[in-house]
């Protein structure tokens, strides 16, 4: 048995919280763990560095965090909030040799290579751009240094998603429905990380009730919610929560054996 351990390097939704111009009592809030970047993970396990999307406060994760090396990358879907961090993975490429694979479905890749046009533009370039080698997911599990990765889809509104599971540990973001064969596939947790974006309904997101429901048919050990707007407040919303549920926050690691 290995470890596996996840750090959330953004717990926050597309905008961040706090959220700018507002200066509502959780965006002027001076509980560190109401203070949330974009969403986006970092998972570890045998010597790898593996991240789950590239938000545009990656660099600032990646120095907060301490990323030492960056081995794979894994994205759920193209939104702004999930890719537009992309280009600063150069400074992995700068320490170490090889170019690094990004992981996504094929429309995800598309909109990246669209968004990213000069990253994958053929000839010699004059300035440093990010090496990176696009890899699709088609919905079947992968191989990622000698770990089963298990794609969850997911829908996010009318697009759909990806999720994804690393043994005993899922990562869900960016949904509001959990089509019932990806709830087959999330059986037997110990952690999973699922979104709840507030307590009012959202065309795209899960809100608070929705994903406890998600979490009493799952009954996952704990249970994480994040993609958090600034309607929750840590303390206060945690208070109202189940014991085995509780609210994600940037910095929070979490280890399972794998
Ligand atoms: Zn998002
Ligand atoms: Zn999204």
């Amino acid at each position: 048995m290995s470890e596996l351990s996840l750090t959330v390097l953004g717990s926050g939704t597309s905008v961040g919280v706090p959220s700018i111009g507002c200066d509502c009592r959780v965006c002027t809030s001076e509980d560190p763990r109401d203070n949330r970047m974009r969403p986006s993970v970092w998972v570890r396990y045998g010597g790898r560095e593996i991240i789950i999307d590239t938000t545009p406060d990656f660099r600032t994760q990646a120095l907060r965090a301490r990323i030492p090396r960056l081995d794979a990358i894994l994205l759920t879907h193209g939104h702004a909030d999930h890719i537009l961090g992309l280009d600063d993975v150069r400074l992995f490429n700068f320490r170490q040799s090889g170019s690094i694979p990004v992981y996504g479905s094929a429309e995800t890749l598309a909109i990246v290579r669209r968004v990213f046009e000069y990253v994958f533009a053929e000839g010699r370039k004059e300035s440093s751009c990010p090496k990176i080698e696009a890899v699709e997911i088609n919905g079947a599990p992968l191989t990622l240094f000698g770990v089963e990765v298990v794609p969850i889809p997911l829908f996010h509104g009318s697009m759909p998603v990806y999720g994804f599971r690393f043994g005993k540990l899922a990562y869900l973001t960016d949904h509001n429905r959990v089509p019932e064969s990806s709830m087959a596939l999330l059986d037997g947790l110990d952690v999973l990380f699922l979104d709840a974006l507030r307590y009012k309904p959202h065309p795209t997101h899960s809100t608070v009730d929705e994903s406890l429901k998600i979490v009493a048919a799952l009954r996952p050990k704990m249970a994480y919610f994040t993609h958090i707007c600034h309607d929750l407040g840590h303390e206060r919303a945690e208070s109202m929560l189940p014991p085995n549920v509780r609210l994600a926050y940037d910095g929070l690691t979490v280890s399972v054996d794998n």
